[in-house]
């Protein structure tokens, strides 16, 4: 299926079309339009399947116009590592170029001073790791009622990490009418 058959819009398809994708992979085929449809979602494929486009590229679509105010980040992808976090980030960097939205990556071992400046600065996408995410949270940097979407990316990886007690206190602090994939 060709990029162009899902709607996204031109400014997206031109950053698809300058990573030199021709057509969308089984998984970005299924999920992309789910999203766009805010249905919650579980996808399951192999590493180095554009599994993370899959989910980044129709997020772009529903936040692009919007804009979020300081510490009201609008989407949260949670990652496992901090490596995970970083690739995440990477792709909505590459795929959001011509829009007006911004990131944030909260991972450990980084400056907190630095991670709430940019909370302050309001986050369209914020990207983290559990620990970091609820430490800033409970500092009072973060406000999540206003995230529609979240991501738990790699969530099997996640739940054996032993992470389930964070992603319970998180999941508890966001809003009930929301997306998650
Ligand atoms: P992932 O499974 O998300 O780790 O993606 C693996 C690699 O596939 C990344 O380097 C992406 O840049 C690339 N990729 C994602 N979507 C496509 C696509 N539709 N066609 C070709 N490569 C892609």
């Amino acid at each position: 299926m060709r990029f162009e058959e899902f709607g996204l819009r031109p400014s997206i398809l031109k950053a698809i079309e300058e990573c030199g994708y021709e057509k969308a992979t089984p998984i970005q085929e299924k999920s992309i339009p789910i999203v766009l449809m805010m249905r919650d979602m579980i996808g399951l494929a192999q590493t180095g399947t554009g599994k993370t486009a899959s989910f980044v590229l129709p997020m772009i679509e529903v936040l692009a116009g919007g804009q979020a105010k300081a510490r009201m980040p609008r989407s949260l992808i949670l990652c496992p590592t901090r490596e995970l976090a970083a690739q995440a980030e990477d792709n909505f960097v590459k795929y959001a170029k011509y829009e007006s939205l911004n990131s944030a990556l909260l991972v450990g071992g980084e400056s907190v001073a630095e991670q709430t400046k940019m909370l302050e600065r309001g986050v369209d996408v914020l990207i983290a790791t559990p620990g970091r995410l609820l430490d800033l949270q409970e500092r009072g940097a973060i406000l999540m009622n206003d995230i529609q979407i979240v991501v738990i990316d790699e969530a099997d990886r996640m739940l054996d990490m032993g992470f389930i007690p964070d992603i319970e206190k998180i999941f508890k602090l966001l809003p009930s009418m929301r997306q998650t994939l």
